[in-house]
């Protein structure tokens, strides 16, 4: 049921649904002929389930949002595509899929996609153990993989490197903690970590006694102060801006090196020029959604879009392979984008653009 933008009586009218939903249900239960039938419903049920709920006399109630609609992972968004999820990234909210594309960035071979991705919206680190997985099948494993920030984490960095050696490039997000963010105060990196010894020691030479490894956590450590430590504090205000004491979380000791040596290369020139090859994968996303209109699904469900989005990338290649003449070794830099053309126009420096160090 599909209620316009301004609906009259729009409560009375969802519960009529329900209550009509329900009572298809109950009839197809008892007069279904055969199994069939009754799995022909499932989906009807099931959007039934998440979208009402029994009051205390047993009539349907519309879920509100006080009245628990399940997680958006489970929840239907469609009765065309049961696959869909709700999906939200910055300002841009909308139900389908996620398309996640990798391609080579060798300096003299032309850029061609080797591996695409259809999921269900989740956090872009779950897409990478597949991705790995699938360019191992094919024999693709790159040495190094550039990544956009948000495919990464200290934990895929060491896993990456366990399982199949290839070093991941790419910033590890930041701390979100005040301190980080303002720069000011006491940071996580002023404490002195003894993993030895399972003690921190607090920049006023405060040591903790407690240190929880709890399940709920995990991979997190935490190890809190007491308040007859931080209470009397003259620093305390630099510390905590809760009533309780200082806490630190931080990963265990194999991760936490990870992490502290990640950051360290980050401010390192080498580095950035070599994760500036990644700068201007943006265009291939673009390509696809401006060129092929990836954005639009075809198909109904997962695995079909799925096929779309595979067909669209074996297009593009032959595309990108076919305007490469084959005699021809010559170096050709990918195109500048319109806002790399307008900052040229424009004087501005542009050190760290695509390919720009050859
Ligand atoms: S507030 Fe507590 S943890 Fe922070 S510096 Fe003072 S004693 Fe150390």
């Amino acid at each position: 049921m599909r209620l316009c933008s301004q609906p009259s009586h729009p409560i009375s009218r969802l519960t009529q649904a329900g209550n009509d939903a329900h009572a298809l249900l109950t009839a197809v239960a008892a007069h279904a002929p055969n199994r069939t039938a009754v799995s022909a419903c499932e989906s009807l049920r099931q959007i039934l389930v998440q979208q009402f709920v029994p009051d205390t006399r047993g009539r349907l109630r519309p879920r509100t949002d006080k009245g628990g609609f399940p997680p958006g992972s489970l929840q239907i968004r469609s009765p065309y595509d049961l696959d869909t999820r709700f999906a939200i990234r910055g300002n841009t909210r909308w139900s389908g899929y996620l398309l996640h594309v990798t391609e080579t960035c060798d300096a003299n071979d032309p850029n061609v996609i080797t591996d695409v991705a259809t999921t269900a919206p989740t956090r872009d680190t779950a897409a990478v153990p597949g991705i790995h997985t699938r360019l191992g099948r094919r024999h693709l494993l790159p040495t190094e993989h550039l990544l956009d920030g948000g495919y990464l984490s200290v934990a895929l960095l060491e896993q990456a490197e366990r399982e199949y050696g290839i070093a991941l490039v790419g910033p590890v997000k930041a701390s979100g903690q005040w301190q980080h963010k303002e720069q000011t105060g006491f940071a996580r990196d002023d404490f002195t970590i003894d993993f030895a010894n399972r003690q921190v020691t607090c920049p006023r030479d405060q040591v903790t006694t407690s240190w929880v490894q709890a399940p709920a956590m995990a991979p997190y450590i935490a190890a809190h102060f007491r308040p007859h430590q931080c209470d009397p504090c003259p620093a305390r205000s630099l510390c905590t801006r809760g009533r309780a004491a200082r806490s630190v979380y931080f990963l265990p000791q194999h991760l936490h090196e990870l992490q502290a040596r990640n950051r360290a290369q980050q401010q390192d020139p080498s580095w950035r020029k070599l994760y500036a090859l990644r700068s201007g994968a943006e265009g291939t996303i673009a390509e696809l959604t401006l060129g092929h209109r990836a954005r639009r699904c075809r198909y109904h469900g997962l695995a079909k879009t799925h096929v779309q989005h595979i067909l669209t990338a074996i297009a593009v290649n032959i595309q990108r392979l076919a305007e490469q003449d084959p005699w021809d070794t010559a170096y050709r830099p990918r195109r500048p984008t319109a806002f790399q053309q307008y900052l040229e126009s424009h004087g501005f420096s542009r050190p760290l653009w695509w390919r720009q160090g050859k």
